[in-house]
């Protein structure tokens, strides 16, 4: 068991957080953004980037490889539908994509707009996890209002 803290403040003890989440043991603010029947879209909202969208396996997997010819499909037509709806309702032009098998959680990839404050940061890979750490540090008010916003224009356009 590992004890994390939520974007409220809140501690849950869980082995997996991705298990907790994509079953809905613990809710994460803002809501669930769609689901399928093998992956689950939500934001953190620690990270206050509109239209940052998290998407996990429900199964607790590691690696790609693992996916079964289902579960390929179903991720594959899910994140090309996220990233429509990221470009159509929020106007995002660029998303980075980030995904590493060796983490504590499970099968999970972070799609993360790209804004033109964060090219301060560079254009490369490196460029990503001062991006988020500058996100989180630097968070107001108006950001939460706005990732919020954000998370419920998603879900709207994705659960039409
Ligand atoms: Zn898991």
């Amino acid at each position: 068991m590992r004890t994390i803290t939520l974007s409220n403040g809140d501690t849950v003890e869980v082995d997996c957080l991705s298990c907790a989440l994509t079953s809905g043991k613990v809710e994460p603010e803002g809501g669930v953004i769609a689901e399928t029947e093998h992956f689950h879209a939500h934001q953190d909202v620690a990270y206050p980037i509109r239209g940052l969208v998290i998407v996990a396996s429900k199964r607790h997997i590691k690696g790609l490889d693992e996916l079964t010819e289902q579960e390929q499909q179903d991720y594959i037509t899910f994140i090309t539908k996220i990233r429509k709806a990221q470009r159509e309702v929020l106007g995002i032009e660029n998303v980075y994509y980030f995904y590493n098998e060796d983490t504590t959680h499970h099968f999970h990839l972070w799609m993360v707009p790209r804004y033109d404050w964060m090219y301060e940061f560079g254009r490369s890979v490196e460029s990503v996890r001062p991006v988020l750490l500058h996100a989180r540090k630097n968070k107001n008010e108006w950001d939460h209002i706005k990732v919020l916003e954000g998370i419920r224009l998603l879900t709207q356009v994705l659960n039409e």
